[in-house]
């Protein structure tokens, strides 16, 4: 393609980097991917199988179709016609790394840490996202940040007889549930004590640019078959979604789950939380006020492990006045036709904050993935008209450099 690129091997798995110099004095922008994939499991849901592509009705069906190998190829290919056609002046800098859905960037955000000056750019451009459902071509204006916990609570060294032992023994189950119930007030914000202390304010203008991506409940509901009613009453789901914190269950277990009924007290009660978190609410700071809130609610009689702490990753919300987020918009005009619209994801890419400091430049988030493209679910697919959006917009916003 015109690059020079080479493996860089690392404790965990390998970073893809590509670099290829500009014209004298032009910029240079930095293009981030990540070339690992989520389990495909089920795999008796997949109409074909996830590792071998397969084009149906328009749409690229497999595993990373969207997430994130189709979504970062259109990249690559404007990079190619760009070379091929000489109209590339800024210069060029790949990097692909294969932890971002398995181990949280580990690698990559250690690897920048330690050599920001590979990655020095003016620019950072991810296309790890979506657009909004409505359709309307989207800039991607903040992410937040995620971190994760486990928390098991263990009761007796077996599963007892609920009958000879019920009103005795200590019931794991029930202690989780008055446990989990304990993380969120009644009105739907998160009841840590501490939580918010370092919620950054919402500017005026970020409201304003918030206001523009359009939300429709009957086609949310339409599309995932639930009604969008959850989080903080009163505030509208763009503000929930883009500026609060969450605080969710994405695990449970405990007891006997097959057909029919076992009357035990089961011994153990495991819960898998992950907490979503919005600038500039540090990771370790909210790990250690969940764990706080734990300690502090711990049940009586059963021991309580708490794991965790590994996929932590930072939030970010992205400068309004930001120059690459003029050229992007203008890219995005131009390639589609229409007026971009603004939207604070409430999805995390934890390594692109890190990314962007060591890299010193803002972050160009925009992607062309849709709900339909069913990221991390079987059946995963890009449509090639959006794959062909992706790489004009890439065409467009690097021919502008
Ligand atoms: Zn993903």
């Amino acid at each position: 393609m015109g690059l020079e690129s080479r493996i860089q091997d690392t404790p965990g798995k390998p970073l893809v980097i590509a670099e290829r110099p500009g014209k004298s004095g032009s910029p240079t922008a930095l293009v981030y991917g990540n070339y690992d994939v989520q389990p495909p499991d089920p795999l008796e849901d997949w109409v074909s199988p996830p590792f071998e592509p397969q084009v149906r009705n328009g749409r690229l069906y497999a595993r990373g179709a969207e997430d994130n190998k189709g979504q970062f190829f259109y990249v690559l290919k404007a990079i190619e016609t760009l070379v091929q056609t000489d109209s590339l002046g800024c210069g060029i800098k790949v990097v692909l790394e294969g932890e971002e859905e398995s181990e949280g960037s580990t690698a990559l955000t250690a690897y920048a840490q330690e050599h920001p000056e590979e990655f020095a750019a003016d620019i950072l451009i991810v296309t790890d996202v979506n657009r909004v459902p409505s359709g309307e071509p989207t800039i991607i204006m903040g992410l937040r940040g995620i971190v994760a916990v486990e928390v098991e609570l263990t009761g007796a060294s077996y599963d007892l007889h609920s009958g000879l032992h019920g009103g005795i023994a200590p019931n794991p189950a029930t202690a989780m549930a008055r446990l989990i119930s304990s993380f969120h007030n009644e009105d739907g914000s998160i009841a840590i004590e501490g939580f918010e202390k370092n919620i950054r304010p919402v500017s005026k203008k970020e409201k304003e640019l918030a206001a523009t991506a359009p939300f429709d409940a009957g086609q949310y509901e339409k599309q995932t078959g639930v009604p969008p009613v959850a989080g903080e009453r009163g505030l509208p789901p763009f503000e929930r979604v883009g500026f609060r914190p969450t605080l969710e269950i994405n695990g449970l277990h405990s007891g006997y789950g097959g057909p029919g009924g076992k009357t035990i007290i089961p011994s153990t009660a495991v819960a898998k939380i992950t907490s979503r978190l919005v600038a500039d609410q540090a990771p370790a700071e909210a790990v250690r006020l969940i764990r706080e809130h734990l300690a502090r609610h711990a049940p009586e009689g059963l021991k309580m492990k708490i794991r965790g702490e590994e996929h932590g990753g930072p939030p970010m919300r992205v400068d309004p006045d930001s120059k690459s987020l003029r050229l992007a918009e203008t890219a995005l005009t131009k390639v589609t036709g229409r007026k971009p619209v603004f939207y604070y994801e409430g999805a995390s890419i934890p390594v692109i904050p890190s990314l962007s400091k060591a890299a010193g430049a803002e972050p160009v988030l925009v992607g062309f993935g849709t709900e339909e493209g069913r990221a991390h679910a079987p059946n995963e697919s890009l449509s090639l008209d959006d794959f062909k959006l992706g790489f004009l917009y890439a065409c467009e916003l690097l021919a502008a450099l």
